[in-house]
């Protein structure tokens, strides 16, 4: 693996133009895993994603599509065994979402344990106001003996970091994490050796256009101003944790 950037929660089927978004990727050398909303999305994710070195394609059923799309649970566990990567998944309890809150559990709960079930599965993690029941979760269904989470976009406590730091979580970074003082001074109580980074495009902005992944070098740049890090030294960094996330058999 040679030295690159990494954006490790991105959709890249929602570009304009999906292809050119996976080229992009491969040609600037920027490791992206691209989740996916719902199942019905990712074959044709994996099938463009298997010709890159640089890009994965991650199998999500994604929680503010519950309300609609619970049904879709058989067809994400049929694929399952297919991939490594899970996600988008996990709980949203903001105020658009919550009605389907319980059914968002029961889907969370399912996907947590089949992926504990196979073992050594990596799952991009969204909990909107819900950190305390995501990680009340993946205690219950998958701990850390049984599959590997990547929490992203975290917004809970640094009481609930270091819970899930002890149930064996990665943070994918972002650049709105180190947006403002209160939330840089919490994504500084992160263990460095826990943390990647992301982009979250295209729902995040860069100079008023969608964020590309290659646009995660200012979440590194950041990272590096916020621990008084050398750039090069956080982006050897987050490779480093990269590959120990990858080289993990859980
Ligand atoms: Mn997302």
């Amino acid at each position: 693996m040679r030295s690159g950037l990494v954006d490790f929660h991105c959709h890249l089927d929602l570009y304009p133009d999906h292809a050119a978004a996976v080229e992009r990727c491969e040609r600037d050398g920027v490791f992206t895993l691209t989740v996916t909303t719902t199942p019905k999305a990712w074959l044709r994710n994996h099938e463009l994603a298997s010709a890159t070195r640089h890009v994965r394609a991650a199998l999500g059923l994604h929680p503010q599509l519950v309300a609609d799309r619970a049904h879709e649970i058989g067809l994400w566990e049929e694929l399952l065994p297919q991939t490594r990567y899970v996600g988008e998944v996990g709980l949203d309890a903001g105020p658009r979402f919550y009605r389907s809150f319980e059914t968002q559990k029961e889907i969370f709960a399912r996907v947590l344990t089949l992926c504990a079930a196979a073992g050594n599965k990596i799952v991009t993690t969204h909990s909107v106001r819900a950190t305390k029941a995501v990680l009340d979760m993946i205690e219950q269904y998958m701990p850390p003996p049984r599959g590997r989470v990547v929490l992203h976009w975290f917004t809970g406590t640094a009481a609930e970091a270091t819970r899930a730091v002890d149930l064996g979580c990665y943070f994918s970074v972002n650049v709105e994490m180190l947006a403002n003082e209160k939330r840089a001074a919490l994504t500084r109580t992160l263990p460095l050796d826990r943390v990647l980074t992301e982009t979250d495009g295209p729902f995040t902005q860069t100079d008023a256009r969608p964020t590309m992944p290659s646009d995660v070098w200012i979440a590194v740049q950041g990272l590096a101003r916020l621990h008084g890090l050398s750039e090069s030294g956080v982006e050897s960094m987050i490779i480093h944790n990269l590959k120990s996330l990858l080289e993990e058999q859980v």
